[in-house]
């Protein structure tokens, strides 16, 4: 059963323009009160999800203004999406990010969400799960950001340096077949359509996360630069192999394109 949705998705599905208040209504001074925030709001409701994130300094990742709740630029037309839209994709992965759970994170950016995923594959401190995070991104130097975002941290350090976490420069519309199957598919950009062979790279039972552009009438618009819309799809693969897809709600994000010459 999917979530409800909560008043705050009602309202960026029908009034997007409150996303702006209930953005920096959300913001903190410190990661912990940014994090504890968006608990207040309801919009991180499971406390696995609330410990991993409270576990990532975001300041490693989104350095001008680590702790406001709006996505930020962090080069090569990529940005670190909102904190609470990485709340959202937890909560609505959370059950396939068991300790030792392996995640596929397409369009990595900046890391933050890998190591937060990371922070709930590999198990409390000390248990060392054996889950594994793959992330990747087509543009080089993102690779290399990631890396070394998480270096920042000693925790990072030693989460990539036991391979529980890897990143790698890749096209991940295809996914990354190598290491898979996957519990759990979290895709950081918007693609054109439900790439059949991310689906192929679920486990059964498994399940993705994805921002996908609106089928209707929007490729006009998309010739132009614009969109018609995007909408979070969670599919999910049941243990029998079917495949069941529902569209969540409405967001705005970057597009999975091909990779800059
Ligand atoms: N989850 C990331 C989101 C970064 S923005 C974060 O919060 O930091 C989206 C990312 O998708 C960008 O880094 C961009 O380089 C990457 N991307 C776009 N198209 C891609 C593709 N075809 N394959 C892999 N990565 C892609």
């Amino acid at each position: 059963m999917l979530h409800r949705l909560s008043k705050y998705q009602k309202a960026l599905t029908w009034r997007p323009t409150r996303t702006f208040s209930m953005a920096w209504y959300c913001s903190g001074s410190t990661n912990t009160e940014l994090i504890e925030n968006l608990v207040q709001a309801g919009l991180i409701k499971h406390p696995r999800v609330k410990d991993a994130m409270i576990g990532v300094d975001r300041a490693h990742y989104a350095p001008s203004r680590p702790y406001s709740d709006s996505p930020q630029p962090i080069g090569h037309g990529a940005t670190i999406s909102a904190p609470h839209m990485h709340g959202h994709a937890c909560e609505y992965l959370i059950d396939y990010l068991q300790p030792g759970s392996r995640v596929l994170d397409i369009g990595s950016g900046s890391g933050y969400l890998t190591h937060v995923l990371a922070n709930l594959v590999t198990g409390p401190p000390g248990t060392a799960a054996p889950g594994q995070v793959i992330g990747i991104d087509h543009i080089p130097e993102l690779v290399d950001l990631a890396r070394s975002n998480m270096d920042k941290s000693e925790q990072g350090r030693q989460l990539q340096a036991a391979g529980r976490v890897k990143f790698i420069t890749a096209d991940g519309r295809l996914g990354w077949k190598e290491g898979g199957p996957y519990d759990a598919i979290h895709v950081g950009a918007a693609a054109e359509k439900l790439h059949p062979v991310l689906i192929e790279q679920l486990r059964a039972p498994g399940r993705m996360f994805i921002p996908v552009e609106s089928e209707d009438d929007g490729s006009m618009l998309r010739s132009m630069g614009l969109s018609s819309g995007q909408y979070i799809w969670v599919v999910d693969k049941k243990a029998d192999g079917s495949v069941h897809k529902e569209k969540v709600f409405q967001v705005s994000y970057v597009p999975l394109t091909d990779a800059p010459p």
